[in-house]
């Protein structure tokens, strides 16, 4: 309650006793007072309220205070609160304010308040370094009016903005000097390269013993089948830049039609992968193969040659699905195939 924000203010820093509005100071870091009530009885029929400010937001108000560079001590307060903050699975601004002061303290960005729009006409400007390490910046306007404030952490150190890099081994896109962007990186890196420089698999080694077609993907086949031809249907998406990946996820594919294969080699690795849907459910007869992927390490060593004659006689006259790419035309021709081009299904 504001009693008790003025306590806390009296207490640690009399330039903050009783000469400040709490509400507009809260109104600056957009920290909402709320009508909270005692839980009434079961038999009231009315109760009284009054205005306060939530524990994690009083914490947030002393961290911003101190960013400006006033003498307070926000621990105690953040140190009482961070149990339950820890318990949560979704968190406010102000409670991950909490959470990281012991590590941002002293070391946060400049916090700047400035008048809209007037910092600019500031004729004379004021520096002052407090006690406690903060450094302080005040832009004064013609007629002796503030018109912005800015305060520097002691210990704030301006670090290289991260940088936009490509990994050249799996192709990524991220920023350098980010750690959650690293931390993506490292997991997409893994998950990339399992493909782009497949391994033998314990799976497949076991479905070449149980399993009659091994390379087949269906909605009812097992786990591993999916994550590696969803995988695969990642890499289609990425290189030819459409905006779905077209196979469902990496649990599975809802079409009960669906026909995938995995690509494999003479040493059981999984090079590449296909998808085949049934495009005319009435018939039973039109099939198209949806989308193609071969692993650049394993293009141009017949890999889709070697299945081509299969799926001819399994799928019958299929459409190849466009857009087409040159590589894709390329083989039609020499397979004496391109009669199975040409068919759209988004027009
Ligand atoms: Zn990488």
């Amino acid at each position: 309650m504001r009693a008790d924000i003025e306590d806390i203010f009296y207490l640690y820093d009399a330039r903050l006793d009783g000469n400040v509005d709490i509400k507009k100071l809260c109104a600056v870091f957009e920290l909402p007072w709320r009508r909270i009530y005692y839980l009434p009885k079961a038999r009231s029929s009315s109760v009284s309220g009054f205005h306060a400010l939530a524990a994690a937001d009083v914490a947030e108000l002393l961290i911003q205070l101190e960013r400006l560079g006033f003498a307070l001590d926000p621990m105690p307060l953040v140190e009482a609160l961070m149990p339950s903050i820890k318990s949560l699975r979704r968190i406010t601004e102000a409670q991950l304010s909490i959470l990281w002061f012991a590590k941002n303290r002293h070391k946060m960005a400049p916090q700047a308040l400035e008048v809209e729009g007037r910092a600019t006409f500031a004729t004379k400007i004021e520096r002052l370094r407090m006690s406690s390490g903060y450094k302080a910046e005040l832009w004064w306007g013609d007629a002796g009016e503030p018109l912005l404030l800015s305060v520097d952490a002691p210990r704030f150190r301006r670090r290289a903005s991260p940088k936009e890099t490509v990994c050249a081994q799996c192709g990524y896109t991220w920023f350098k000097g980010d750690p959650d962007a690293s931390a993506n990186h490292r997991r997409e890196h893994k998950l990339r390269m399992r493909v782009l420089n497949p391994e033998p698999l314990s799976q497949l080694a076991q479905a070449r013993l149980t399993d009659s077609e091994p390379e087949l993907v269906t909605a009812t086949s097992p786990a591993w089948k999916h994550r590696e031809i969803y995988e695969r249907a990642r890499f289609f998406r990425r290189e030819f830049g459409y905006d779905f990946v077209q196979w469902d996820s990496s649990d599975g594919d809802s079409d009960p039609n669906v026909h995938g294969f995995l690509f494999l080699n003479e040493r059981d690795l999984i090079v590449g992968a296909c998808a085949f849907r049934l495009r005319d459910q009435t018939s039973g007869k039109n099939w198209g193969l949806q989308w193609v992927w071969v692993c650049p390490m394993f293009r141009r060593t017949g890999v889709l040659a070697r299945y081509w004659g299969y799926f001819r006689k399994r799928f019958g006259d299929f459409d190849v699905e466009g857009p087409v790419s040159p590589a894709m035309q390329a083989f039609a021709v020499k397979q004496g195939d391109t009669v199975l081009l040409g068919y759209n299904p988004s027009l």
